[in-house]
């Protein structure tokens, strides 16, 4: 084994990573050939590379380190954690102080009577909890006929079995036998793609009406749950048009079938509200939640539940549970993390300063050539980039090609943006401040200008 650390060459770092490191959702042979980055510190809202380069990380991680990086209190919390209770389960008719102050502290936060928590340790597992939690349930109202789960395609709930079947990404469903039996999918609100003549209100409508239709088919005796993103992140920040929530929650009350609100990514600040389900006035049966919730610092997921469903889920034993349910350090510094949010008022730093500062700035990307739309909510924005933009045309080359190029351009500025096809999409830490968006658009619309010179002399601005 070799010690590794930061003082080793970044060549060095990048083939031990190569030898054996396997990267998530990464095409391993592809990246051994040029090498990952390798990030070494982080600040705020900054990255340091194993070069010394300065990087400004417009995704926040993965959509995670809400409150910024190299928060000290969080590190001393679980520093305390660690010394006075590492660790213990919760299983057994035992409990321990962090996992109440936490639980306490989100019924508090959370709207409605979502007043229970089961926790997990990610998103993907929150959800797979979720599958068994809403079957569960329905089995102990004498229904055990409800039992599939509607989602929707190109949303995005997790990627292990469960979480990887809810969500409606293709290409992971082409992998491992996905999806589990139970699971059926609606398309998604995405009226830019596939709105085609009909106004955004219209489109939203009608796809939240797809919905209806769908338990029509199934029969509402057969369903149990319907689950969605308020906002679609990683299937490209698709905004739903204002029509979708409110179709979507009568639909759900008039054919009794429970709401999931997977705020994996739309909880604690991201969209200028606490939760996602609050801008959209969604009221949820059961909540997902995990990123934010410890802001990326340590994992830590779970599910919110009303108090009807957790009700009916204590009349017996629920057979399910993880070993790290409420891990006391992850619960300690999570807990932490809320406050951080609360005391500073970092949500309604996103909803008055941070937001709508950006929120002009990106509007402005409209203008430029390569821009079809621009879109933002609280600090998740995405533009669809195109070749024409009066047609909402895709590029003829396969998808992702010009996302992929662009994204490259902004790495080169160090500037982290991601891409989700042919749409480039940023959700930077919530404690962004005006002077660095600044930096970050500055950045973001050189890369944007590089990208459509490349295309333009690679023959690539042709619509498909
Ligand atoms: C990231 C994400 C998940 C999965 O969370 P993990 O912690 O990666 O398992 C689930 N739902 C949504 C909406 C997400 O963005």
């Amino acid at each position: 084994m070799t010690k590794i650390s930061n003082h080793l060459p970044t060549a060095r770092l990048q083939a031990l990573d190569a030898a054996h490191h396997m990267h998530p959702f990464t095409a391993g042979n592809d990246l051994a050939r040029h090498g990952a980055r390798v990030i070494t510190q982080a600040r705020g809202v900054w990255l340091t590379d194993s070069e010394g380069q300065r990087i400004i990380d417009g995704m926040s991680g993965l959509w995670c380190v809400n409150i910024g990086f190299g928060r000290k209190e969080l590190a001393d919390v679980a520093a305390r954690q660690i010394e006075e209770l590492c660790y213990y389960n919760t299983f057994f008719q035992t409990t321990h102080v962090p996992a109440i102050g936490l639980a306490d502290k989100l019924a508090e936060l959370a709207p409605g009577d979502l007043n229970h928590v089961f926790y997990a340790n990610s998103g993907s597992e929150a959800n797979d909890t979720n599958i068994r939690l809403v079957r569960h349930y329905w089995a102990m109202k004498g229904k055990p006929e409800k039992t599939v789960i509607i989602s929707r395609w190109n949303g995005y709930h997790g990627s292990t079995m469960g979480g990887g079947s809810l969500g409606g990404m293709k290409g992971m469903h082409a992998q491992g036998g996905l999806p589990i039996p139970g699971i059926v999918h609606i398309d998604q609100p995405d009226w830019y793609a596939e709105g085609g003549d009909l106004s955004p209100e219209e489109f939203g409508l009608e796809r939240a009406r797809q919905l209806e239709a769908k338990i029509a088919e199934l029969g509402a005796g057969k369903v149990a749950a319907f689950i969605a993103e308020p906002i679609q992140g990683a299937g490209g920040v698709i905004i739903p048009p204002e029509s979708y929530w409110p179709e979507i929650q009568r639909i759900c009350d008039a054919h009794e079938i429970l709401l999931i609100a997977d705020e994996v990514i739309t909880g604690f600040g991201r969209t200028g509200h606490w939760f996602g389900s609050q801008r959209y006035a969604i009221r949820p049966h059961i909540m997902t939640i995990a990123k934010g919730l410890s802001s990326g610092y340590v994992p830590i997921g779970g599910s919110l539940v009303c108090d009807e469903v957790a009700g009916v889920i204590a009349e017996g034993e629920f057979a399910h549970g993880y070993t790290y349910s409420g891990h006391p350090v992850a619960a300690a510094v999570a807990l932490e993390n809320l406050r951080i949010i609360e005391e500073e008022n970092i949500v309604g730093h996103v909803h008055d300063v941070a937001g709508p500062y950006l929120a002009a700035k990106w509007a402005q990307l409209a203008d430029h050539p390569l821009v079809g739309e621009a879109r933002i909510e609280g600090l998740m924005a995405s533009i669809a980039l195109t070749p024409d933009k009066a047609a909402r045309a895709r590029f003829a080359s396969d998808p992702g090609t010009v996302g992929y190029r662009c994204r490259e351009r902004c790495f080169a500025n160090n500037l982290v943006m991601r891409h989700v096809g042919d749409r480039m999409i940023i959700a930077p830490p919530l404690v962004i401040t005006p002077a660095e968006i600044d930096i970050l658009m500055e950045r973001a619309v050189q890369s944007l200008d590089e990208t459509l010179a490349e295309l333009k002399a690679d023959g690539l601005m042709v619509a498909g």
